[in-house]
């Protein structure tokens, strides 16, 4: 007879932790202890237990406690009221529910809240069987909202007929129920309730125990499951495995069918998840001695284990059991323990008490086996950094942008963190100008694409300046969709040239020239302008074909010529700078964009060889202006009229020379 025992056979996360617990209290031996209800569904346990002095009470008993009683909550849980009595009574207890249930617990309270805060007509619906423990703790935690609970899909089928179609169905399941039938339901339920939402809160140890004893169940002539008759999820195995195989349900070795075992080839064992290793053990020796030539528990359990044990390198998922502050214990569904050093989180300075917590669902890579300790040690880092480097390969891949922080200026580069992952951006593809330091950056919150990957070495190159160019182009087509003669913007100086200056008007350029800046004169534009200046400017001309822009900066409301006619009339006096000088008469400013001409006729009351015996640039006269033509544009200003005439005035040269102005 060959024996194939489940590698998930025997104590669960839960109800080890439970017992653990209990196990402390007492040997604290400080309390009188009182379980409400059995810990677990196995008679042998819990007859030992009552020989140790820990009584089994019922919620009636509370009343007639002694004052030292220290009452201990098993996995299943228990309902609120309970709670909220050992609480006004002041009774201690020990809370150890299942952090899987207490989810379960959580999701009921939490969906109330939000339906009673979105005013909806909300249903329960719980799949499990409706005297068991668990399930009547999860019912009452819903206060306000009717909990159906249902057996399954036929019980479901009924509740349909004359249940609201409209209202907000939310399904979840005990945490041992038949995987196969929660699916039944969920597909039932999607069509029979449009607006349903589903909690799978099937606990992964029931379902991998269930999918564990198909497979034995599948090669095997007998199955024999091992656990107390009423415990749910031993139930559930055999239910599962009578599917497959002729099974059996036995509390213990003394129940065995020796006289079928004798006839099969293959026999599977499985044990629910409150049977003792020391159960299961009794019930493998007492079927090694029914064919004495087969092996021993402790090899049976070594092939369990061999089976069992996941290869190094392997990821696999677990629950945490215990956290420290130097490493986390997680049970990694094998006899041997998980062993998370800080030094394997991806931050080795984690709080470990902080990020993890007991009953968390965490993935981890198997490191190195420990069998003589029984422990694995296990890593998170390298899990996170492999999906990092999906991650990373998937960005690369797509071209998608992403975020990070400066954390280093580097030889040739900086190094930007994001979540996880560091990349290297060289100096050539931060966007910043060729040379210049790139310590200003370090802190910086900065957006990259990565444009280059070394997968055997498992770096990345990131590129800045590739998402600022995309920016600028974004930001050119907006403008060039956009853009309009007489269009107005303000803009910032570029670059000055001797004809002109380039204005950036926010992801394009465009010139002014220097007879658009000013209407003076000018002999270089940066009289007007300097780099870095902010002006305003219009649209002159667009050619979109050579994608070149003509802005103009002076406009007709400083026109000279327009404002002369409020300041100056002919006949008033002004005092003028002298400007320019030439053979003929000196050229002086009126207002700011406007020069008269002073005949050399008109400096002075004498006769005068060259303007520049009497004036230089920049002396301050008082002249009268004499004319002013708006149509040629020219203003002629006088000093000699001001002046009292010394001798007769010389006629005026022969050959007038322009009376000019500015432009
Ligand atoms: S079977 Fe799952 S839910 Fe139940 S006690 Fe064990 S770990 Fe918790």
């Amino acid at each position: 007879m060959k024996i194939l025992l489940s590698e998930h056979a025997g104590f669960c996360f839960g109800v080890r932790r439970a017992v653990e617990l209990l196990e402390k209290e007492i040997l604290r031996g400080e309390k009188e202890i009182f379980t409400l209800g059995h810990i677990i569904h196995n008679e042998d346990f819990n007859e030992s237990l009552v020989r140790r002095g820990v009584k089994n009470i019922e919620v009636g008993d509370l009343d007639t406690l002694p004052e030292d009683a220290l009452v201990f909550v098993r996995t299943h849980g228990i309902p609120l009221p309970v709670i909220e009595r050992l609480e006004e009574k002041g009774i201690t207890y020990l809370d150890a529910t299942c952090p899987f249930v207490k989810k379960i617990h959580s999701i009921v309270q939490e969906e109330e809240r939000k339906s009673l805060a979105d005013g909806k007509e909300t249903v329960f619906v719980l799949l499990g069987d409706c005297n068991h423990p668990e399930v009547l703790g999860i019912v009452s935690c819903a206060k306000r909202f009717p909990v159906v609970v249902i057996s399954g899909l036929d019980e479901l089928e009924r509740y349909a007929k004359n249940a609201s179609r409209d209202a907000y169905h939310i399904f979840l399941s005990q945490t041992t129920h038949s995987v196969a039938e929660w699916e039944k339901c969920c597909n039932y339920a999607k069509d029979a309730f449009p607006n349903t939402v589903f909690y799978d809160t099937i606990c992964n140890v029931t379902e991998i125990r269930q999918k564990d004893v198909r497979v034995i169940a599948e090669q095997s002539d007998l199955v024999v499951i091992v656990g107390g008759m009423t415990s749910s999820n031993t139930k559930k195995l055999v239910s599962v495995s009578k599917e497959i195989c002729e099974t059996v349900h036995i509390r213990n070795a003394q129940e065995l069918p020796r006289k079928k075992l004798k006839k099969k080839m293959t026999v599977g064992v499985s044990a629910g998840a409150s049977t003792p290793d020391s159960v299961i053990k009794e019930v493998i020796e007492t079927m090694s001695e029914i064919k004495n030539d087969e092996m021993s528990f402790e090899e049976m359990l070594e092939e369990s284990l061999k089976n069992s044990k996941k290869r190094v390198g392997e990821e696999v998922t677990g629950i945490v059991t215990s956290v420290f502050s130097n490493e986390v214990h997680v049970d990694l569904g094998t006899k041997h323990t998980g062993i998370l050093p800080s030094s394997e989180v991806a931050d080795s300075e984690t709080n470990l008490a902080a990020s993890f917590h007991v009953g968390d669902e965490i993935t981890v890579m198997i490191q190195k086996y420990n069998d003589p300790e029984g422990i694995v040690m296990v890593s998170k880092k390298k899990v996170d950094a492999r999906a990092n480097w999906s991650k990373i390969q998937e960005a690369y891949e797509s071209g998608a942008t992403l975020s990070g922080k400066v954390v280093s200026v580097i030889k040739g580069g900086i190094l930007v963190a994001e979540e996880n992952a560091t990349y290297f951006v060289p100096a050539s593809l931060t966007g910043a100008p060729k040379g210049a330091s790139l310590d200003p950056m370090m802190g910086q919150e900065v957006a990259f694409k990565i444009v280059e990957i070394d997968p055997v070495k498992k770096r990345a190159v990131a590129s800045i300046r590739e998402v600022l160019r995309e920016e600028k182009k974004a930001l050119e087509e907006k403008f060039w969709a956009e853009v309009e003669v007489d269009k107005v913007y303000t803009g910032v100086v570029k670059s000055i040239t001797s004809y002109g200056a380039f204005v950036d008007l926010g992801g394009v350029d465009g010139m002014v020239h220097i007879t658009e800046l000013s209407w003076k004169k000018l002999k270089s534009p940066a009289e007007v302008v300097s780099v870095g200046d902010e002006i305003t400017v219009f649209v002159k001309e667009i050619n979109t074909e050579t994608r070149k822009i003509s802005l103009g900066h002076k406009t007709e409301d400083t026109n000279p010529w327009k404002i002369l006619p409020e300041k100056f009339q002919a006949g008033d006096i002004a005092t003028v700078k002298i400007v320019s000088l030439t053979t003929f008469g000196a050229f002086a400013e009126l207002i700011p964009g406007i020069d008269g001409l002073i005949h050399i006729s008109q400096i002075a009351n004498r006769k005068i060889a060259n303007p520049a015996d009497v004036l230089a640039i920049g002396d301050e006269v008082q002249v009268e202006v004499v004319d002013i033509n708006y149509e040629t544009r020219r203003v002629s200003l006088s000093m000699r009229s001001l002046l009292q005439d010394e001798e007769p005035a010389e006629e005026a040269a022969a050959e007038e020379a322009p009376a000019t102005d500015a432009e």
